[in-house]
């Protein structure tokens, strides 16, 4: 299981698409709550990744020493806006499993949403991670400015192990998407999916994770729900002690599945309206909260379902020739695997 652990609901940056940090009244900045109660519920499961979550989850360094000094877990991470790395001291660091970076992709684009030096920061903080031997992953945030198959590419070129995206819809205010995909968006990841198939064939398994998640489910058995594992193999704790499926819904009642003192798991965690779905095992429902909040309305579900549909087709028309060279024995099943819950990834942009 992943486990989604917020350090704070503070965070030092304001990125336009988000705000920072969140009202101390609906996410606290300091922890509520006793380690020793996260320690029983993550002892329990053998499997357990820890990802510390926020706010910014390392503007509260110290939690974060007291729970990997008084928890045992499987894998450590974190998700972090890359700019207060060095609070964490080095036989910590050396200790994570993954470090998940905030960066949309070149300089002026990450600037323009992050902040004014924002990108010179984060990639001198991922060369110090990189240096210690973390794995990283670049999590960027899609919007309409940006050149996907560019902007991935420029990331994988700077040495992150792999590169993750969201699309910057639904919580945001209303924009055309359906232009910008079919525009920019959709031939930028056709791109993509070809310098993936290109590597695969030299043996090499780009580390892109909304292609290799769809690959993986492929091969090795698709999603029950939404890939990120939400309510069913996901778990935040915010730093009241709130057990919720998505770690986004802090304010929504649906979201809570109880406190660290006891709650529940969702049993069916596909939406009713991906039941049929032909896409259903590599999707999973996409993300679980935006398809209960439906902020952009019915229509604008439909919008984004349709890109989510035909980026699906675009891998999907691909897996032939990756079948042609599994049986070639050029790359095998095992190196296509990937559990995007061992990452805290979503798979499904
Ligand atoms: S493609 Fe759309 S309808 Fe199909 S499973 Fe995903 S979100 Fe549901
Ligand atoms: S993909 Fe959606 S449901 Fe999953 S963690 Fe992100 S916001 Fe929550």
């Amino acid at each position: 299981m992943l486990w989604l652990v917020f350090t704070t609901g503070k965070c030092n940056l304001t990125c336009n698409y988000c705000g920072g940090s969140f009202e101390k009244e609906v996410v606290p900045w300091e922890v509520k709550y006793n380690v020793e109660a996260l320690r029983s519920i993550i002892e329990r499961d053998e499997n357990a990744t820890v990802v510390f979550y926020g706010g910014e989850p390392l503007s509260n360094p110290s939690f974060i020493m007291r729970t990997m000094d008084g928890v045992r877990a499987k894998r450590w991470g974190v998700q972090t806006n890359g700019t207060l790395v060095r609070l964490l001291p080095e036989r910590y660091w050396r200790r994570m499993n993954v470090a998940l970076l905030s960066i949309d992709g070149r300089r002026e684009l990450t600037d323009k949403h992050r902040g004014k030096n924002v990108y010179d920061v984060v990639v001198r903080n991922f060369r110090y991670l990189k240096s210690l031997g973390v794995p990283t992953v670049a999590r960027m945030t899609v919007t309409q400015d940006t050149e996907i198959f560019e902007d991935v590419k420029h990331l994988l070129d700077l040495g992150f192990d792999k590169v993750h995206w969201q699309l910057n819809v639904v919580w945001t205010d209303r924009w055309d998407v359906k232009e910008w995909a079919e525009r920019s968006y959709l031939p930028g990841v056709r791109a993509l999916v070809d310098l993936f198939v290109e590597r695969l064939r030299e043996g090499k398994v780009l580390g892109i994770v909304p292609i290799l998640g769809v690959v993986s489910a492929h091969f090795n058995g698709g999603y029950v729900g939404s890939p990120c594992g939400a309510g069913y193999r996901s778990f935040s704790i915010t730093t009241d002690g709130r057990v919720l499926s998505c770690p986004i819904a802090v304010r929504e009642k649906w979201a809570e599945l109880g406190t660290v003192g006891g709650f529940k798991v969702l049993e069916d965690p596909l939406p009713a309206v991906c039941k049929e779905c032909e896409y259903r095992r590599y999707c999973g429902g996409r993300c679980l909260y935006a398809s209960q909040e439906r902020y952009w309305g019915e229509e604008g579900f439909k919008v984004v379902d349709e890109v989510t549909k035909e980026y699906l087709r675009i891998v999907l028309s691909r897996m032939w020739e990756i079948e042609e060279l599994i049986r070639r024995g050029i790359v095998s099943r095992e190196q296509l695997k990937y559990d995007p819950t061992e990452d805290s990834t979503e798979v499904i942009p």
